[in-house]
């Protein structure tokens, strides 16, 4: 696989492309080696408020967006479907430049899943019909789902291609127009999926991507009082800070998909050899950077010696380096300051009395590598057990009963996602009924389907994306009530 040449470094907004207003411009950095891949015009409020005019005026009533088919709205995501299929190779070759994902099981298959995903959605957009509703007195009542208007997306660093085309599939299928900002660390996959938008023939304004930084670019779109709805993946933090520019500015909708500290639960009946190859593979993929990584693995006591002997095991057989050969399973985290963050979390895990198994360090002296990591003797007050850690790291912790791990399972700020590995149906559905999280898995882990919906209880999240519930989130519901003559005369 060669280095991708970079084709569109600047802002996408009325289907053209412009240097920013302010003629500032960012470096994105290849991750593998930490060095500067090329610069991309730097968007910054005066430039959100270019794309979201262009965005407000492509949904104007009587505009070609408004006035277009439904079906027509499907035919264009399919068109756009079928662009990324046939650039795909190049996208996720793209995408493993500027993010450091494994090409050949990772970006290269999200990519293809992400056509897909759009194809689904493709298939919806004739489909977002209303109810017919019986109602006291001589009305005829009825329901309309309607697109919102403008909105804005902010989305993160760790899987790019996906996050973006889900956004766009959503608001696109329900009729909604775009403003989307990548995250500063990977802004160009964003821009060149934009310019397949615009070879699609979308109408120009439908979407508009600015790559910019989070406090300048991301807060335009959140305090805009022209975007009436925020779509948001990333930390906890900014999620807190999107919601009150909302409160702030026009009460835009919004919907926030934020961090986890996911419990993944082994019973001493489970599988034990799959149990820790998916224990494994739920909390290294992507070098643990999935907000849904499975990052408090909780295992009975009866088992609690073998699996940490055989996941210390597995974690030493990973591989770590180059994204782009197929026998490497672990890529680089995304920036300096998350290996900075990680190494302080397993610092801080050593010095609360963790037992560090393996790993522990930075990998090479190049990019921005770190070591298969595995605690055991974790316990649920440290640091490591609370706060996500978002790296390679697994944390091991020993339980007793089933009523004690749903306790310290659900006893955490998060709710995105849990796992439970048993071959007894009345625990399993226990586990499943009883856990705060939106995404519960059963004998595997990280299993995703385009047709269900994704999202997180407690501070893991606000609504819904994926499937027929991810798209309510992109219509307002307009009651009609008619009034029925008492007479025909
Ligand atoms: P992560 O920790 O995964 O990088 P962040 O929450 O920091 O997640 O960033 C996710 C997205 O939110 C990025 O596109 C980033 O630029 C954006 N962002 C960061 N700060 C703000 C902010 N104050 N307002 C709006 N968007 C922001
Ligand atoms: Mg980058």
């Amino acid at each position: 696989m060669s280095v991708p040449e970079v084709k569109y470094t600047q802002i996408f907004i009325n289907n053209e492309w412009a240097n920013s207003v302010s003629g500032k411009t960012f470096g994105t950095i290849n991750p593998t080696t930490g060095e500067t891949i090329c610069d991309v015009q730097e968007g910054d409020k005066a430039d959100i408020d270019l794309a979201v005019k262009a965005a407000k005026d492509a949904f104007k009533i009587g505009s070609p967006w408004r006035r277009m088919d439904a079906s027509q709205r499907g035919r264009l995501l399919n068109k756009l479907a079928d662009l990324v299929d046939r650039d795909a190779d190049y996208l996720a070759s793209l995408e493993t430049l500027d993010n450091g994902l494994l090409y050949h099981t990772m970006s290269r298959p999200f990519t293809g899943w992400s056509a897909n995903m759009l194809r689904y959605l493709a298939g919806w957009s004739d489909k977002i019909h209303g109810k017919t509703i019986p109602i006291d007195g001589d009305y005829f009542c009825y329901t309309r789902r309607e697109p919102i208007g403008v909105v804005g997306a902010i989305i993160p660093w760790n899987t790019p291609i996906i996050l973006t085309l889900i956004r766009l599939g959503n608001a696109l299928t329900c009729g909604n127009t775009l403003v989307l900002k990548p995250a500063e660390q990977t802004p160009l996959t964003a821009l060149y999926l934009a310019s397949l938008v615009k070879e699609a023939g979308f109408p120009p304004g439908v979407v508009n991507v600015v790559p910019g930084y989070g406090p300048t670019a991301g807060a335009a779109i959140s305090e805009h009082m022209d975007v009436d709805m925020v779509s948001f993946t990333g930390s906890t933090e900014v999620g807190r800070i999107i919601q009150q520019s909302s409160a702030k500015s026009n009460l835009k909708k919004v919907i926030l998909e934020m961090g986890g500290k996911s419990p993944n639960i082994i019973f001493a009946d489970a599988d034990l050899e799959s149990a820790v190859e998916w224990s494994h593979v739920g909390l290294f993929t992507n070098s643990g950077q999935v907000c849904i990584a499975g990052s408090r693995t909780f295992v009975q006591e009866e088992i609690y010696d073998e699996f940490v002997k055989r996941s210390v095991e597995r974690a030493r057989k990973r591989s770590i380096g180059d994204p782009y050969d197929p026998n490497i399973q672990g890529g680089p985290q995304i920036e300096q300051v998350q290996v900075d963050k990680i190494m302080d979390l397993i610092e801080s895990g050593k010095k609360e009395g963790a037992k560090l198994e393996c790993g522990g360090g930075r990998h090479g002296d190049k990019g921005y590598f770190v070591e298969s990591t595995v605690f055991s003797d974790v316990k649920d007050h440290m640091r490591i057990a609370k706060e996500e850690i978002f790296g390679p790291v697994q944390s091991i912790f020993k339980f007793k009963t089933i009523d004690e791990v749903v306790e310290r399972a659900n006893n955490t700020s998060y709710g995105l996602g849990a796992a439970v590995f048993t071959n007894d149906i009345n625990k399993a559905l226990t586990i499943a009924n009883t856990i705060q999280a939106g995404y519960v898995w059963v004998n595997v882990y990280a299993a995703f389907a385009m047709q269900a919906p994704f999202g997180g209880y407690k501070q893991s999240g606000i609504g819904r994306e994926g499937g027929e519930d991810g798209l309510d989130e992109y219509c307002e519901i307009k009651t009609v009530i008619v009034k029925i003559p008492e007479k025909n005369s």
